[in-house]
């Protein structure tokens, strides 16, 4: 593998503070160039009007469009999505074509009627952004509660879990990230 690059698309206006705490940590943690793109549009089909949600997948195939190569691409949604089986997803990955996407909607204080919050929303969305990311480095679901890679049912697993990879997972995204000098 020779992924060198995370490239970060938002869709629609997304804060850029965010993006930019986004770039900065996921560069730490990954030690390749990450790159804020342009805004691109939420796609066309996918929204459930009962539902009040998009299928991710969707948004999968938008970020495939984009024609990327040995690229890790992370679209970022503040639009509610779903899969078939799931109420409703943070994130969702497809690691053979190296595209992923993350919601912000459910990250957020004020979606549960609470105070907005904005150091609890950043660090959701950083576990959120390093968890697929880590997925499409191959990375499978951790037992670790601790571990980044845990899967996250419901915001008490996202909160519980750390911004990090455990050792046993960071050992295996050493060997397939780039080496460094
Ligand atoms: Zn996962
Ligand atoms: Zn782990």
């Amino acid at each position: 593998m020779t992924i060198d690059t995370i490239i970060l698309i938002p869709f629609l206006l997304i804060d850029t503070t965010l993006l930019n705490y986004l770039q900065k940590e996921l560069y730490k943690t990954f030690e390749i160039p990450v790159i804020i793109e342009k805004e691109i549009n939420l796609p066309k089909l996918g929204y459930s009007e009962k539902r009040r949600q998009y299928e991710g997948h969707y948004f999968l195939e938008e970020l495939k469009k984009l024609g990327y190569k040995d690229k890790i691409v992370l679209g970022v949604c503040d639009v509610d999505l779903y899969v078939w089986g799931f109420n409703f997803i943070f994130g969702l990955a497809s690691p053979r074509e190296k595209v992923a996407v993350i919601s912000l909607t459910r990250l957020k204080e004020e979606f549960y009627n609470k105070p907005k919050r904005e150091s609890i929303f950043f660090i959701r969305s950083l576990k959120e952004a390093t968890h697929e990311i880590g997925h499409l480095f191959y990375l499978e679901h951790c037992k670790d509660k601790k571990c980044v890679m845990f899967f996250s049912n419901s915001l008490l697993d996202t909160d519980r879990k750390g911004p990090n990879f455990c050792p046993s997972c960071l050992k295996k995204l050493k060997e397939r990230l780039p080496k460094s000098k």
